[in-house]
């Protein structure tokens, strides 16, 4: 295998340009999102970052303990139930600044622990004033689900509710669930916009949102839906917005949303120091398929998500790799909720070693113990490229990237 990698020598000779491909980012940004796919124009070099120091030493460790927080005694069992200690820094740095009221932005690596940092403090908020009340937006309805599952930990026998709203499954049963009492919506843009509109969800009484995975929101053409949504909350509120990228056009966009909000940026280094990156190299006379279904085959291949450009070529890929004697399964836009979310649960519990994917599947899902993330095809943008290869090497656990490129 490592005779398909980019070679070091290589790299080396790449990396002068990258400080000016640095600079030059956030034109690169604006052109790729105009262009369906402009991947290719991701410089290489960026997708090979080798692990090098031990990083166990260099991580950080909070001194603090979460029992050191002014936070309700119940919520603080919950939170050590869940095998949670000390804060990590996003949290640590986050969490004192929400309870204050403030508005934030907050910017951490992917599975640095943001949904903590967010749903932490809402919740002491919640158990202060029961008055309060929570929007989360999300940009994809399997992670509007998974904070949903987040927030149900904290909250065990706390009697806080949430209702999800998410597209692509039953509108009937989400409007039910609003006539019960709760403090907490979570929900993807589009279905929430539509219970607005239908006269069943009202949200003046909002005196919280959250966006999280703002950037791709922001940017996926959902700013007149937000602008729309949060028109309708409280005026007087706190608005806190999570991302591991944030573009400077969309943070300035993002401005419009937060009143003087403070911004917490844990960021050393674009991507996740815990993953291992590098490239292979598919020569003009192989097939990738084949490549792929050799990596795969190797030992230490244990769990892997394999990222498809497109929602048909996940599912051929998927269907390849199974008949090739993989336990595979996909999950993209063209199947129905249902099928998506078991195709994730069967992933997430291990009983498949593949999940070929879209970048449905890149934002914000925490997927325990994924060993590799493969991009069988460049990402669209180097964000997706952040995002994608951040569903592995969570929470201080060492995973590995690997990028297809092929020879021209
Ligand atoms: P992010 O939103 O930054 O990508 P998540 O909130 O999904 O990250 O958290 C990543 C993982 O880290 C999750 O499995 C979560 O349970 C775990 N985690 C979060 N905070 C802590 C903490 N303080 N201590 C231990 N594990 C944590
Ligand atoms: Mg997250």
């Amino acid at each position: 295998m490592n005779n398909r990698k980019f070679h070091s020598n290589e790299r080396r000779s790449f990396t002068k340009t990258s400080a000016a491909h640095q600079g030059n980012r956030r034109n690169r940004f604006n052109q790729s999102r105009k262009r369906r796919f402009a991947g290719k124009s991701i410089d290489i070099t960026k997708f090979v970052n080798k692990i090098t120091a031990p990083i166990a030493e260099e991580k950080f460790q909070s001194k603090i303990l979460f029992a050191d927080f002014p936070l309700d005694q119940r919520l603080k069992i919950n939170i050590s139930k869940q095998g949670f200690k000390s804060p990590t820094e996003i949290q640590e740095k986050t969490i004192p600044l929400i309870l204050k009221g403030q508005d934030l932005i907050g910017l951490a690596n992917t599975g640095t622990g943001k949904t903590g940092a967010f749903l932490i403090p809402m919740i002491e908020k919640i158990l202060q004033n029961p008055r309060e009340k929570l929007l989360i937006i999300a940009p994809t309805r399997e992670l509007a689900l998974q904070i949903q599952e987040e927030f149900r930990k904290f909250c065990a026998n706390l009697k806080i509710n949430s209702v999800v709203l998410v597209g692509g499954a039953n509108i009937r049963p989400q409007i039910n669930l609003l006539h019960s009492p709760h403090n907490v919506i979570i929900g993807t843009p589009g279905r929430l916009k539509d219970l607005v509109n239908r006269k069943k969800l009202f949200l003046q009484n909002v005196t919280n949102v959250v966006l999280d995975e703002a950037d791709q929101m922001l940017d996926m053409g959902f700013v007149p839906d937000i602008r729309f949504l949060l028109s309708l909350t409280k005026s007087e509120k706190q608005t806190l917005l999570f991302s591991a990228t944030l573009a400077p056009e969309i943070e300035k966009l993002s401005n419009e949303f937060l009143k003087n909000p403070v911004k917490v940026s844990i960021k050393t280094r674009d991507t996740s120091e815990c993953v291992d990156q590098d490239v292979i190299r598919i020569q003009r006379h192989e097939d990738k398929i084949e490549v792929l279904g050799n990596l795969l085959s190797e030992n230490s291949f244990q769990k892997v998500l394999v990222f498809s450009r497109t929602k048909h070529g996940a599912e051929k890929l998927s269907k390849a790799l199974f008949h090739k004697g993989f336990k595979s399964e996909s999950i993209h836009g063209n199947k129905s909720q249902a099928k998506r979310q078991k195709a994730l649960q069967l992933f997430k519990e291990d009983f498949i070693q593949i999940l070929v994917a879209t970048d449905v599947a890149a934002r914000g899902l925490d997927i325990p113990n994924v060993s590799h993330v493969i991009n069988f095809d460049v990402p669209a943008t180097f964000e997706d490229y952040v995002h994608r290869i951040g569903r592995t090497g969570r929470a201080g656990k060492i995973g590995s990237a690997l990028t297809f490129i092929e020879s021209r």
